[in-house]
């Protein structure tokens, strides 16, 4: 795990993985602006979570992901994924962030 990706709640738990939602909003003059928000699993803050906990505990005890475990930990991410939406889902964009996603680390 690289320090590069130290948590921006904490400053000291690893980021063990981001999900980045698309997120839209009215500003205060009424534009309707897009953009993305990024939810990470932090080793230090999300352990305790019932939904990211298994995630980081897998990490505490493989260091990195193994291919034998790729059906588990898809399961654990995608529970994540499903559950982690943004204000207004935009459910195309969504599913495309998180092939995208899988195919770079599983
Ligand atoms: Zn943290």
């Amino acid at each position: 795990m690289s320090r590069d990706w130290a948590c921006p709640r904490c400053h000291a738990g690893d980021v063990l993985a981001i999900l980045r939602l698309p997120h839209t909003w009215t500003s205060a003059s009424g534009n309707v602006v897009r953009g993305v928000r990024d939810v990470l699993v932090c080793a230090r803050c999300d352990a305790g979570d019932p939904l990211t906990g298994p995630i980081v505990t897998y990490f505490a005890v493989h260091e990195s992901a193994q291919p034998e475990d790729a059906a588990l930990l898809a399961r654990l991410l995608r529970r994540w994924i499903d559950q982690a939406r943004p204000p207004k889902p935009d459910e195309d964009v969504l599913d495309a962030e998180a092939e995208a996603w899988y195919r770079g680390d599983l």
